[in-house]
């Protein structure tokens, strides 16, 4: 049994004290919710409120970051390692966002090298795949995604693969309002747990959750949920206010 997962990514929002405020309001109003494993992924500059927030024994919130770099440490200014991460509470790192890739030129052998490195720190990397909109047009929606899945995850060990989280979000549907159908992201996540079986083996593809992210909201999780192989969500627009994030992640309270 997969335990659903819920993460949220609060992308380049939220100083200290807004970032404190949310912590704090999330972790009040999912009290008592357990089904879902929630993660939240602050900006670097927050990790360190959070992770003080979260670290209270009765918080069941685990810490997520946005990127890192994959060396342990160098002259490498400006960027964050895993080891520093590891440091300050963080469990899960996101890697291979489409705005990483988008934006900053994250090829699949650097996600790949990324994805080690956190693993080696201790961290469980939510491994991001997904396609744009001329490429689900021209049908390449499949090849796409199991290409970045192969290289991504190449040289990892089943037995990690298991434990990681991977996340499909279709370009297209991040930040649009737009959200793939529950169809669409079922078909593409059955494919992405198909291509797991395949190079890694049965066990960890039965172990390996995967999350949908695209415009989710407290109205579509519920469908995207009753799916066979979605595990959860990565969340990014609703994941900013306590209140949407908290009716995700309570998608199957009464
Ligand atoms: C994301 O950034 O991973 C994301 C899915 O964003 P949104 O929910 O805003 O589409």
């Amino acid at each position: 049994m997969r335990r659903p997962m819920m993460a949220g990514n609060w992308k380049m929002y939220k100083d200290t004290s807004q970032a404190s405020h949310l912590a704090k309001r999330i972790s009040e109003l999912t009290k008592g919710l357990s089904e879902a494993e929630v993660v939240i992924c602050p900006p670097f500059t927050a990790l360190k409120t959070v992770s003080d927030i979260l670290s209270a024994p009765s918080v069941k919130i685990s810490l997520g970051a946005q990127n890192a770099y994959f060396e342990e440490e160098g002259a490498f200014t400006g960027e964050i390692s895993p080891l520093m991460l590891k440091d300050l509470g963080v469990k899960y790192c996101i890697v291979g966002h489409s705005e990483r890739r988008q934006f900053f030129g994250e090829t699949d052998e650097i996600v790949n090298k990324k994805a080690k490195a956190l693993l080696k720190a201790g961290i469980l990397p939510i491994f991001c795949v997904g396609e744009s909109e001329e490429q689900r047009k021209a049908n390449l929606t499949d090849k796409v995604i199991s290409e970045q899945v192969k290289r991504g995850l190449e040289g990892i060990s089943p037995d990690e693969i298991g434990m990681m989280v991977i996340a499909y979000e279709p370009i297209w549907a991040i930040g649009t309002g737009l959200t793939a159908t529950s169809d669409q992201a079922e078909a593409a996540i059955k494919m992405i747990r198909g291509e797991v079986e395949a190079a890694f083996g049965k066990e960890s593809s039965e172990a390996v959750r995967i999350l949908y992210g695209g415009s989710v909201k407290p109205e579509n999780i519920a469908e995207l949920m009753a799916k066979d192989n979605i595990d959860g969500a990565l969340v990014g627009g609703a994941s900013l206010k306590a209140e949407s994030f908290t009716s995700i992640i309570a998608f199957d309270e009464d």
